[in-house]
């Protein structure tokens, strides 16, 4: 393929308007895979992919296709759609030069419509706006279109309407490619120059590595160095992705493909790396930032004599997923565990149902907490955190409020699309979120785009949700409310013993709540009147397994539910 016939793009949109499908249906039109009623989502391969319906990890694949008598490569990456995996997109971003921006026809434009755009056009990408299930009954492109004009500047006439459910229209959508998208601007006679924009791990291949050629060629047997760690490697397959890996004998400038090379593990395939050829070494690529993990919790086995058994497991699925971080941990109730680094929520429950579903480990995670900073006020205190300025990932190693002369949280950038008759609601509850509003206007004559920069915070665990139900108001002084509320869920899920028992909760030595659970034995037998021994047995048998459920603490044995309700939610 001469660069003249080759594209690189990207598929991007808020979530569930509709990228997947397209990815499907452009690869049924270029007969890359066949056209059955089954194809849903074929580049989604992960089972938790499968099962929420979402895009985890970014696909390509290469597509071919016949275009007035010229044959055009045509280089598709299909990425997340939710906040949390928007490294993806940025790095996949990288790799290409042009973007089809989906847009669903009912909803419109959405809050990750908005920050994806963002991410194209700040990497100077050529984007077409596809306006997405025209089929719908209440779809309403002409509103849609208008919306992408005001917001993003782009002249209504250059969306392409399509139903990538019934395919209408999607032939459109690859002749835009062609046309509106430039080739890649490549030199295949200079020397090897190859971007890691990508990399997974496979048990007996080791890493397979994505990456996009900028100059120069590849080809099996050569040896090839990576910029970031100077180590050399023997290339032992070059291939495209169709969308599964199809070796090929060379990989040219302008293509993007896969690389496996004897690297051991994905920290050797660091994204945003630089491969060269061992002879004729390059400068490297730009690359990217690294993936900086914002959300942190404890991360505890059920069962202590589960350590090593959950020790592997986290190691072997960090290896896929090199963005999150890991810190060992040990916590008085829990014990022995680690302390885990996360890009968001999404992000650690698709790492915590990887763990069930693919090493079938059972876990306590602890509510998510963000990574705040304290400037220390005494220079004498700098020997004993060795800084200045220190970086908190544990609650629990707060330094004293004596020592501090100032905290500092991280914050975001929030964007906000409501319809105009929530306004007012929305703008309370941002302010009860402590939010400071940067931007108001309105994208069409009812829906009203907001802009507020969050303490993250504030936002992390359930902003979502209350702004989806936009119901309760929320009390002034949270300490007090948040610990009459952990103190009364821990006395509901604590069994009663014999003794009573008194629930506190503290900020420093202050006292803030109270709960009591008043003594009082457990008899399971109770319910069971008359004589039947066998359903007696039963219960003693089922509260004989309840028991190895709990955990001691002090004189108190405590139900891993109660772990669970406590720590993991707000
Ligand atoms: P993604 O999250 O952007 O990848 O979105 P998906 O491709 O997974 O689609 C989300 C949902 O929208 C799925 O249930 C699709 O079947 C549905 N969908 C996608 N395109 C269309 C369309 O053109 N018309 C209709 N009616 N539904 C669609
Ligand atoms: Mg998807």
């Amino acid at each position: 393929f001469s660069v003249e016939n080759i594209r690189n793009f990207s598929i991007i949109a808020h979530v569930d308007h509709g990228k997947s499908t397209l990815a499907d249906r452009l690869l049924e039109l270029t007969g890359t895979i066949d056209k059955t009623k089954n194809n849903k989502q074929v580049l989604d391969k992960l089972q938790v992919e499968r099962e929420r319906g979402i895009t985890v990890k970014a696909q390509t694949a290469s597509l071919f296709y016949n275009c007035e008598g010229k044959q055009y490569l045509l280089n598709l990456i299909d990425t997340p759609g939710h906040v949390d995996f928007s490294y993806e997109v940025s790095r996949s971003l990288s790799a290409c030069q042009g973007v089809l921006l989906v847009v669903d026809a009912n909803e419109g434009i959405q809050a990750q419509t908005v920050a994806n755009f963002f991410l194209a056009f700040e990497a100077q990408l050529s984007i077409i706006p596809v306006i997405n299930k025209v089929d719908l009954k209440n779809a309403d492109p002409e509103r849609v279109e208008k919306q992408i004009e005001k917001v993003f500047d782009i002249p209504s006439d250059e969306c392409i309407k399509i139903s990538a459910k019934l395919g209408t229209n999607v032939e459109r959508v690859l002749q835009a490619v062609i046309e509106r998208i430039p080739p890649p601007k490549v030199h295949r006679k200079n020397p090897l120059k190859a971007l890691v924009f990508d990399s997974t791990f496979d048990q007996y291949r080791g890493v397979i590595a994505n990456v996009a050629l900028f100059d120069g060629v590849v080809s099996k047997g050569d040896k090839i160095v990576s910029a970031h760690t100077k180590k050399t490697y023997e290339v032992n397959e070059v291939g495209v992705l169709n969308p599964n890996e199809q070796p090929t004998h060379k990989l040219y400038a302008g293509q993007v493909g896969y690389l496996i090379a004897g690297m051991k593990d994905v920290t050797e395939a660091q994204i945003g790396d630089t491969l060269y050829l061992h002879k004729q070494p390059v400068e490297p690529l730009p690359g990217f930032k690294s993936a900086k993990p914002m959300v942190f919790a404890g991360m505890y086995p059920i069962d202590q004599s589960e350590y090593n058994n959950l020790k592997s497991a986290v190691e072997k699925l960090t290896i896929n997923d090199s963005s999150v971080t890991v810190h060992r941990d040990s916590s008085l109730a829990l014990g022995a565990g680690w302390r885990l680094g996360f890009l968001g929520l999404l992000h650690m429950e698709v790492f915590n149902q990887r763990l069930e579903q693919e090493y079938n480990a059972s876990v306590i995670l602890t509510t998510p907490t963000v990574p705040y900073k304290a400037v220390l006020s005494s220079t004498k205190l700098i020997k004993e955190y060795r800084e200045k300025e220190i970086t908190i990932i544990n609650p629990a190693q707060f330094p004293d409020k004596s020592k501090v002369t100032e905290y500092l949280e991280p914050v975001v950038l929030g964007t906000i699309i409501t319809p105009d008759e929530y306004t007012g609601k929305v703008m309370m509850l941002c302010q009860a979120r402590r939010a400071v509003q940067k931007n108001m206007m309105y994208i069409d004559q009812n829906r009203v785009m907001l802009k507020y920069l969050f303490p993250l915070n504030e936002i992390v665990v359930d902003f979502y949700d209350s702004l989806k139900s936009l119901s309760s108001g929320y009390a002034r002084d949270k300490a007090h409310s948040v610990g009459k509320a952990i103190c009364e869920r821990l006395k509901d899920s604590l069994p009663r013993q014999l003794f009573e028992i008194a629930i506190q909760a503290a900020v420093g030595s202050k006292i803030i709540a109270r709960e009591t659970v008043k003594a009082y034995r457990k008899n399971v037998l109770a319910k069971c009147y008359g004589g039947d021994i066998t359903r007696k047995m039963k219960l003693l048998k089922r509260q004989a397994e309840g028991k190895k459920k709990l955990r001691k603490i002090g004189n108190i044995e405590v139900p891993k539910d109660a772990f669970i309700k406590v720590l993991k939610t707000q």
